[in-house]
């Protein structure tokens, strides 16, 4: 497509404990790619803060301001603040949670395949708390015509791009009448410029419910920034967990993309943890960056992997360290 290019700087940053792991075999395993990638390392998270009295420096961040994308592993207790700042910075408008069922995972129906897109910058979570009394507090949440049409049309584009057939607007118009009435306006607006696409719209609590009676029947969920965190982990709970789930944040000035899981000191150091969700946070970049065919080898390779059901890593029942994995999905992107 348009915009895939000869060289690619990624802004690589692995943070804390299976981070550092994780991010190695996925390495390895775009390196086995035939594209030409310009690593550019960058430090963030506990150890960072410990070494250089800051999470996330400003190094790091102008690393992923000048690269086509980051790669980001885990940070420990300070992953909060390190994503939030960086989300900032780089105006990142779209987190997107893929919900897939994957052999060997604990998944509700084999039949799950969906992509949430949440919107990431206003709604509900916009920290504009004020505690008036001790008797009560307020909260505002904000929708602006502007965000949401650009959410919108970002996961109508997404439909386009990986050929899904519709979209679902999640809101709660009903009781919100203003602000989600806006949204739902909105989405029935950029739907007009997407003729071949599919619309749906459900209230976000009959959404929670249809996620377990028929989460076949989804496609893209679109949503405002609440309701999305709360069906993304409700899709992490429908496909067996956080082991195998990457996730992507969509920005004006660049994107970053990273396992949903976190540092796991527990196995850290380990040579044991799961890389798929680093790889298939990988796979999401390769798809952003526009190099189809390489997120194509690359996720197949994952997948014959899984089916294989030879080289899992403890958490899938198997006892293959985190290299061995990443040894066997370079020999099946190779055809060996
Ligand atoms: P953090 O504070 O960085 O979020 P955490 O203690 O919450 O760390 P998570 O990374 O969120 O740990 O993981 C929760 C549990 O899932 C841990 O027991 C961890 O070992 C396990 N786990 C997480 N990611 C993986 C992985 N990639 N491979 C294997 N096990 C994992
Ligand atoms: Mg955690």
């Amino acid at each position: 497509t348009s915009k895939t290019k000869d060289k690619y700087q990624i802004a690589v940053v692995p943070g804390d404990g299976i981070g550092q792991e994780v991010m190695k075999a996925t390495i390895d395993v775009l390196d086995s790619l035939d594209i030409d990638f310009e690593y550019v390392y960058g430090e963030a998270g506990d150890e960072c803060l410990e070494k250089n009295g800051t999470a996330l420096p400003d190094e790091t961040l102008d690393i992923i301001r000048q690269s086509d994308a980051c790669l980001f592993g885990a940070a420990g207790e300070t992953a909060a603040d390190v994503i939030v700042k960086i989300r900032q910075e780089m105006k990142m408008f779209a987190n997107l949670r893929p919900v897939k069922a994957y052999p060997h995972t604990n998944s509700l129906s084999d039949e799950i395949d969906f992509m949430i897109v949440r919107e990431n910058t206003e709604g509900m979570y916009i920290a504009d708390e004020e505690k008036y009394t001790d008797e009560g507090a307020i909260a505002r949440r904000i929708i602006t015509r502007e965000a949401e049409r650009r959410i919108i049309d970002y996961a109508f584009k997404y439909a386009v791009e990986n050929n899904k057939s519709k979209v679902t607007a999640v809101h709660k118009a009903n009781v919100l009448k203003k602000t989600d009435g806006l949204f739902k306006e909105i989405f029935y607006e950029v739907a007009e410029d997407y003729p071949d696409i599919a619309t749906e719209d459900f209230y976000v609590d009959a959404t929670a419910m249809y996620l377990i009676t028929q989460p076949e029947s989804f496609e893209v969920i679109v949503t405002t920034n609440l309701f999305g965190d709360i069906l993304s982990d409700e899709g992490a709970g429908l496909v067996g967990g956080l082991g195998l789930i990457p996730s992507a944040n969509i920005g004006l000035d660049g994107a970053l993309f990273e396992p949903v899981h976190g540092s796991a000191p527990d196995i850290a150091g380990k040579g044991i943890a799961n890389p798929i969700a680093m790889m298939l946070s990988a796979v999401m970049m390769l798809r952003y960056l526009g190099e189809n065919d390489a997120a194509d080898k690359f996720d197949a390779a994952i997948l014959k992997l899984l089916n294989d059901a030879n080289t899992l890593t403890g958490d899938l029942g198997g006892n293959a360290s985190t290299m061995d994995v990443a040894g066997e999905v370079i020999k099946n992107i190779n055809g060996e």
